[in-house]
């Protein structure tokens, strides 16, 4: 039986990380991160390791050559064994944003997008899989800017970026204080949802919760639209009743005065664990001059993504829009 270029990645990084654990006495996804540093520096940079522990790392990274790896194949290799890592050791913000999810993200950001060259963001990068999703399929001159308050989800956002080359700055912080990042082309977010605790923070922005804390969701959108440039575009993964909350009423006004309105695509029920959990992709445009709505949102509800004849029907009418709205 023949071994997927993926499956011989996934085993370096996943036996190598093993070893590191053991060694370090880590948990999995931090020696997850050290291995993927040793990777791409093509040398092995912790000490106090034994002898054996480094002729062992030594012979399984002698096993590969990166370059011999197209940039989809590293990013699904360390998106499955970070998946690994974070079963073994589930935190409730530790969650990756799927690969259906990240296709279909990349699909809008190469249609929406008309630049050859152009900044963006993702305010929420986590695990960086998201943004290199979308990186590796747009084919342009694009620099990724991640920011996340997790310093571990960060260090795997820098592991990844390094290891499929792809040009990607890294903030460690809370997004939803002050960044210091010029404005930028278009946004992309898998949004953290539920209550952002910081009360003194959350008074700054206009989505503040007249009692209590705050969504940080809501906060998420402004501070996103703050940090783009005027006709810019911004992609949320969101919860599908995002709308429909007692804070709503609020958000609704924020879209109307500040954005447009370009899409909302509901992802299939299937993609999720029930009915609380599915999600949706939001499209909206910063507005400024010269910009123009649509003369019709898109509006789709996705067929289950292995439903290949409704999925290529649903392209086929996508692309029509698109030829209509922005052509
Ligand atoms: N797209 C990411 C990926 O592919 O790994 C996953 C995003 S996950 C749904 C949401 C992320 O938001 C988490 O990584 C979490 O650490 C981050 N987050 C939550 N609150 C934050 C805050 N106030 N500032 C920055 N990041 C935050």
């Amino acid at each position: 039986m023949t071994i997927t270029p993926i499956e011989q990645l996934f085993t370096i990084f996943n036996e190598t990380a093993q070893i590191l654990q053991e060694e370090m006495d880590s948990s999995f996804l931090e020696a997850l991160a050290e291995t993927g540093e040793n990777i791409f520096q093509g040398s092995i940079l912790q000490e106090e390791l034994s002898e054996l522990t480094v002729k062992r790392l030594k012979k399984q990274y002698e096993s590969i050559q990166l370059s011999q790896f197209s940039k989809e194949e590293i990013r699904k290799a360390f998106q499955l064994v970070t998946l690994k890592g974070m079963k073994e050791n589930i935190q409730p913000n530790h969650q990756m944003t799927p690969d259906s999810v990240g296709m279909l993200a990349a699909y809008l950001v190469d249609k929406f997008m008309k630049e050859r060259s152009f900044r963006l963001l993702d305010p929420a990068v986590g695990t960086g899989n998201l943004l290199m999703t979308v990186l590796n399929h747009l084919q342009r001159d694009v620099l990724g800017i991640g920011v996340d308050v997790d310093d571990l989800l960060i260090k795997l956002a820098y592991v990844n970026a390094n290891l499929q080359e792809q040009p990607v700055q890294l903030f460690n912080q809370d997004s939803l204080e002050p960044l210091f990042i010029d404005p930028v082309d278009a946004v992309i977010a898998d949004l953290p949802v539920g209550y952002y605790p910081n009360d003194v923070r959350a008074a700054d922005y206009q989505l503040k919760a007249d009692k209590g804390h705050s969504y940080a969701h809501h906060l998420f959108i402004e501070q996103s639209v703050r940090h783009t440039k005027p006709g810019g575009y911004l992609f949320f993964v969101i919860p599908n009743g995002l709308f429909e909350s007692e804070q709503a009423a609020a958000l609704h006004e924020f879209i109307k005065e500040n954005m447009l309105i370009q899409g909302l695509l509901q992802l299939p029920a299937n993609m999720f664990k029930n009915k609380q959990a599915a999600k949706s992709i939001l499209v909206l445009q910063k507005q400024g001059e010269g910009i123009k709505a649509p003369k019709q949102a898109l509006l789709v509800n996705l067929p289950s993504l292995t439903n290949r004849h409704e999925m290529d029907k649903m392209m086929v009418k996508m692309d029509q829009w698109f030829k209509e709205n922005k052509g």
